[in-house]
């Protein structure tokens, strides 16, 4: 290795996931594998499945797989679909797309309302569509409930009451993926029947597990319906917690990252996690206006809390603008995925995280818009420093 592909300090992972990984949760994992059928084992199982049921906000059923979170979307549809089964999705950005695409291949029709990739669902529209639907044709809704490709979250309990509202009877399935522990969530208050959610972003884990968080209908319905599966099957999953253990091998090491992860969370309290959140993305998009550069997201309501998606002016590419900020500060941005590739860069602001991390991201984004030349105001990162100053005693920890 030469001296320059050494960098000294910390690497920036500022991408909305993988987030950073704390101390805490690498220590956590950094212990021997253990006999996934002993006593020793059972107690793991049954804080990691009792402790996510309280991330969820559920008193349900959580089914943790060793995946990426494409798995558990892929479970979610298998337990309760047939083949020709309809479904209604939103194409609120690229993750929205590709779970359509997957229902597809799945061989389960879908009904994909567009928007602009410029915001959350539109409550109004899934309830005008419902409402057409007299013969009950759509089985499931199902939305992102925090869309990474574009920063832009949907309020589930207005989603909830659109259906509600249509008297339909369609089941509700939602990812959260990039936005539990990070935005608010409540998969029983608001009759969420299959919560989809990975271990990479708001949970502080590496990659490799993933989750549905289950109704009473979900669990009944899926006793009978669904598409042939195995590996997926929810029953066996059931049976096997009931005493702390799964069906097959767990990733034992991740879980004992989950049980630290749940721990660290609660010790900080959910409601300030959110308001931890909700304060960094607004100190960024306050960055962002003063830079004079514009915030994906055009509707207030929807801004997301977990990732700002940053528009370049025309003509400028931002995945020059990430590799500078990559070669210069040790920093990865997000980038543009499909249609908004190039377009745009993203800032990762979830997960172990706090005001001067968001500090240093938000200066290497600043000294990089002026060495990759793209024209911006000077004063975005002053601008934020106010804000988190201002605001700084709000911090129930401080
Ligand atoms: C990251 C992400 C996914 C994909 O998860 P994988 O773990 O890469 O399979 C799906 N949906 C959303 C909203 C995401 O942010």
């Amino acid at each position: 290795m030469s001296s320059r592909d050494y960098s000294s300090g910390h690497h920036f992972l500022q991408i909305p996931g993988p987030t950073n990984v704390p101390d805490r949760v690498l220590r956590a994992m950094d212990h021997p594998t253990i006999d996934h059928r002993g006593p020793a084992f059972a107690e793991l199982g049954k804080r990691c499945l009792d402790g996510m049921k309280t991330i969820f906000k559920t008193n349900t059923h959580v089914i943790i797989y060793p995946a990426s979170g494409t798995g558990a979307w892929e479970a979610a549809l298998v337990n309760l679909l047939s083949e020709g089964d309809t479904v209604l999705m939103v194409e609120t950005g690229h993750f929205a797309s590709l779970w359509q695409k997957m229902a597809t291949k799945l061989g389960i029709k879908t009904e994909f309302l567009k928007t602009d990739w410029r915001r959350g669902v539109d409550p109004q529209a899934v309830e005008d569509r419902l409402r057409e639907d007299k013969t009950g044709t759509i089985r499931a809704v199902c939305v992102v409930h925090n869309e990474t490709s574009t920063g832009s979250r949907s309020r589930i309990g207005n989603v909830r009451k659109a259906m509600d509202a249509a008297d339909h009877a369609a089941l509700l399935m939602v990812d959260t993926i990039s936005s539990l522990a990070s935005i608010d969530y409540q998969h029983d208050a608001w009759g969420v029947d299959v919560t989809i959610s990975g271990s990479q972003k708001g949970l502080m884990l590496p990659p490799g597990l993933s989750f549905n968080a289950l109704s009473e209908r979900a669990v009944t319905e899926s006793k009978t319906g669904g598409i042939k599966r195995s590996y997926w099957d929810w029953q066996d999953q059931i049976a096997a917690n009931a005493s702390g253990a799964f069906p097959f091998t767990p990733a034992t090491n991740l879980l004992y990252g989950l049980a630290e992860a749940i721990d660290m969370l609660h010790e900080e309290g959910l409601d300030n996690v959110f308001a931890r959140h909700d304060r960094h993305a607004e100190a960024t998009r306050r960055a962002v206006q003063a830079w004079g550069l514009e915030v994906l997201c055009q509707e207030p309501k929807d801004y997301s809390s977990s990732l700002t998606a940053v528009l370049l002016p025309n003509g400028y590419d931002a995945d020059v603008l990430r590799t500078t900020i990559l070669q210069h500060f040790d920093m990865s941005l997000g980038n543009g995925l499909s249609r908004l590739a190039g377009k745009v860069f993203r800032i990762g602001h979830l997960g172990d995280f706090n005001d001067l991390m968001l500090m240093g991201t938000l200066s290497g984004v600043e000294m990089g818009l002026s060495l990759a030349g793209i024209p911006h105001q000077p004063g975005g990162c002053a601008t934020a420093m106010n804000f988190l100053s201002e605001t700084a005693s709000l911090k129930t920890n401080a």
